[in-house]
């Protein structure tokens, strides 16, 4: 198809309409640039836009059809990281809790072996709880089990008091 310049001057002036607005129609030309490949190729000429820095607010260009929000692999990089420990977290809690109402559901139940078990025998005699926090959540280290449990570590010993705690305040 050949346009003469006046028609090429109007649709120059109405493409770039179309990149400065948010339309569905720039949508649809990002889409388009980016299925053909030839934005990657610089056979086009994309529209670059400013940005700041999601992270260090810093002013960065880049094409307008990008979906960066970082103003380099410096501070993409620092973000990712700080997602990573933000989800780490998050999903640790979440095993501390569930490990938290484990215990406490596994006294209630065995409270006869909870009130039984010598402060000094934790390791043999709750061996099937401690296999079971194993299986289902991977953890053998028994501070982090009492941490876990207790909101924090101040011993094995302390563990067992909560637990035949629990379990005597449950005897019906
Ligand atoms: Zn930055």
């Amino acid at each position: 198809m050949k346009h003469n310049l006046e028609t090429k001057i109007k649709i120059g002036n109405h493409t770039k309409m179309l990149w400065e607005s948010n339309s569905i129609a720039k949508q649809r030309m990002i889409m388009g640039l980016k299925r053909s490949g030839l934005s990657q190729k610089g056979k086009i000429k994309v529209v670059r836009t400013k940005r700041y820095c999601k992270r260090c607010n810093l002013e960065f260009v880049t094409l307008i059809s990008s979906s960066k929000v970082y103003c380099g692999r410096n501070c993409s990089g620092k973000e990712a990281i700080r997602n990573a420990t933000v989800a780490y977290v998050a999903n640790r809690n979440h095993i501390h809790e569930c490990i938290r109402i484990l215990v406490i559901q596994w006294s209630i139940t065995n409270k006869e072996i909870v009130l039984k078990t010598p402060y000094n025998k934790i390791r043999t005699s709750l061996k099937s709880l401690l296999d079971e926090i194993k299986i289902r959540y991977g953890v053998s280290d028994i501070r982090v089990i009492c941490k876990a449990v207790l909101g924090v570590d101040t011993g094995r010993k302390d563990l067992i008091r909560f637990m035949k705690k629990i379990s005597s305040e449950n005897i019906c």
